[in-house]
């Protein structure tokens, strides 16, 4: 059985128009059904175990009011495994204050995901945040003042009319917040959001390439290793909870839309908050194939620095990788995608850059 939990809480101050999460806008009679009917849903999936990770994401957690918090983080905080355990919650800087961080931390929340983005106004602003840099560096300051010592912020690149020049002022802004973890995720533009609909366009992908190999070395150079394609941690504070999903293990879920993976089986949850308020929870559910299973076992392993290793590919499937893709892994190593040393099979440098032409060639 699972060891993870993934919570949703969709409610967001203010909408950004590149977001294509599940989120709604706050609306206090909302959130308190939205309490009501979260509990609800905890209870009926029969958790019985101590878990090792909980993650609340969002949407944006800390908007909501301090006693709604207090509610669902108390009731997450039962699930625990109190000796060794990960309980993570996001935050935005506009809505976190002393209030919300004290109780986070007396529930027992130890690792902290404030949303920074970017340090130039100029880009908050078309993102849509409510925010400033200022404001970020400030409540990060506050967070650790509260007690938290594992935090992670994150910053957008790709964005339009986007330099190097800014995107490497980005990475010093970031850096000067000296916290243990980063993560970092070139913009997508995807359809149903208003940046969709008003024509934004992605940047092109020698550009963005260029970005994120900036971002990738002055991250190196300060000491942090990159452990995922997006995610930088000082050793010992990788994500445990995102750990789970890279490595391709089942996890719980509750909370509108929120994806969980149980017993071979990926789920969504309906995504309608007036449905899901219904205590009508429902969505997608979809088994998986054992071609399923394997595709999925590369998109997650291969994001990983680290790759996989030989003996959990033949744990999984019963079989040899050297064997089952022998002429895919010459082609791949000799292209300088892939390199197999030590038991463990992982992407180079240049095969995370290029990771589509790596998993599109184990799909085959
Ligand atoms: S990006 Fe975050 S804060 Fe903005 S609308 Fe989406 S979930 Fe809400």
């Amino acid at each position: 059985m699972a060891d993870s939990l993934y919570v949703h809480i969709p409610f967001c101050a203010h909408i950004c128009g590149y977001c294509d999460f599940t989120k709604v806008l706050y609306q206090e009679e909302w959130a308190f059904s939205y309490v009501d009917k979260l509990i609800e849903q905890l209870d009926g999936l029969d958790i019985d175990k101590p878990l090792k990770t909980v993650y609340v994401g969002g949407g944006t957690p800390s908007s909501l009011p301090s006693d709604l918090l207090k509610k669902v983080l108390s009731k997450l905080s039962t699930y625990l495994n109190k000796s060794d355990y990960e309980f993570t919650i996001e935050a935005n800087p506009e809505n976190l204050n002393e209030e919300k961080l004290l109780i986070m931390r007396e529930c027992g929340v130890n690792r902290l995901s404030i949303g920074v983005e970017s340090s130039h106004l100029k880009f908050l602003k078309l993102m849509g945040r409510a925010h400033t840099f200022e404001e970020a560096k400030e409540k990060v300051e506050l967070a650790k003042k509260c007690g938290f010592t594992n935090i992670t912020v994150d910053l957008i690149y790709g964005l339009p009319t986007e330099t190097l020049e800014d995107v490497k002022q980005d990475v010093v802004a970031l850096l000067s917040l000296d916290v243990p973890h980063l993560s970092t995720y070139c913009l997508s533009v995807n359809p149903g959001t208003s940046w969709h609909n008003k024509g934004y366009k992605e940047m092109d992908d020698e550009d963005a390439a260029n970005q994120y190999d900036l971002i990738l070395n002055e991250f190196r150079k300060a000491g942090y290793q990159r452990y995922e394609v997006s995610n930088f941690a000082k050793p010992g504070y990788e994500s445990r909870h995102n750990l789970t999903y890279w490595h391709d293990e089942e996890y719980y879920a509750a909370g509108l839309g929120a994806s969980g993976y149980l017993n071979g089986e990926r789920f969504t949850f309906t995504k309608n908050l007036l449905s899901y308020l219904k205590g009508d929870f429902e969505g997608e559910r979809e088994v998986l194939t054992a071609k399923d299973l394997k595709e999925e076992f590369f998109l997650t392993n291969l994001r990983l620095e680290e790759g996989f290793s030989l003996e959990n590919y033949e744990k999984r499937f019963g079989s040899s990788f050297l064997e089952d893709y022998k002429e895919q892994l010459e082609t791949l190593k000799s292209d300088g995608l892939l390199v197999f040393e030590d038991n463990l099979v992982r992407c180079t440098d240049k095969g995370i850059l290029l990771l589509d032409r790596v998993l599109i060639s184990l799909f085959k």
